[in-house]
C-alpha cells in the first residue's frame, strides 16, 4: 500500500511538473531546478522502499525466514510514502492542496501506513533485536 499511494502520487506529480519542468533526467542535479531535483531524490527513495519490499516478499514466496527483512521494508516504505505524498502535495502548488486533485488525499491517507501493522519505532526496534541477537525482553 506504501508502496503504490506513493508511485500515484509520483506518477501524478511527474504529469502536473511536466508543464513547467523538463524533467530530463540526463541533467546534472546540480543544474536542475529544486522541484526536479527533489521530485528526482522522491523518485529515487521510492525505488529503495519498492527493492526493499520486494526483496521481503520474494523471501516469503520462497518460504525463508524474513522478519528482519520485512520490518526494514516496513519502516522504510511507511516512512517514504509519508514523504513522497507530502511532498507531491508541496511540488504541485495550489493544486496539490485541492480537492480537484487526489494528491491532497493520498498525503492524508498515507500517515497510516506508518502506523498499522507495526509503527516504523517499532519495525526499527525489531531490525536492531535481530541485528544484535536479543530478545524482546533484552532490548525493549
Ligand atoms: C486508522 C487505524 C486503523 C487500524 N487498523 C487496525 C487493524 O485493522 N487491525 C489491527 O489489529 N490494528 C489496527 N490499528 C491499530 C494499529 O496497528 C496500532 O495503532 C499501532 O500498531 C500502534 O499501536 P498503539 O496505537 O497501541 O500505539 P502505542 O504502542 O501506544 O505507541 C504510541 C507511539 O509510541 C511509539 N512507541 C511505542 N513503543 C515504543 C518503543 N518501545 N520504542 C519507541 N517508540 C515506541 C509508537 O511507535 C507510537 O508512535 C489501526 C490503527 C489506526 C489508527
Amino acid at each position: 500500500m506504501a508502496v503504490g499511494v506513493a508511485k500515484a502520487s509520483l506518477d501524478r506529480t511527474r504529469e502536473l511538473l511536466k508543464k513547467v519542468c523538463k524533467l530530463d533526467y540526463r541533467t546534472p542535479l546540480l543544474s536542475v531546478s529544486h522541484a526536479e531535483a527533489t521530485l528526482y531524490r522522491l523518485e529515487a527513495e521510492w525505488e529503495a522502499a519498492r527493492l526493499l519490499t520486494m526483496k521481503a516478499a520474494w523471501m516469503a514466496d520462497n518460504k525463508l525466514p524474513n522478519s528482519k527483512e520485512a520490518s526494514i521494508a516496513k519502516a522504510k516504505a511507511g516512512r517514504v510514502a509519508n514523504e513522497v505524498t507530502l511532498k507531491c502535495v508541496e511540488l504541485a502548488g495550489a493544486l496539490g492542496y485541492g480537492e480537484d486533485e487526489l494528491l491532497e488525499k493520498w498525503a492524508r491517507d498515507s500517515k497510516i501506513l506508518d502506523i498499522f501493522e507495526g509503527t516504523q519505532q517499532i519495525q526499527l526496534l525489531i531490525v536492531a533485536r535481530r541485528l544484535l541477537g536479543k530478545s524482546s525482553s533484552e532490548l525493549k
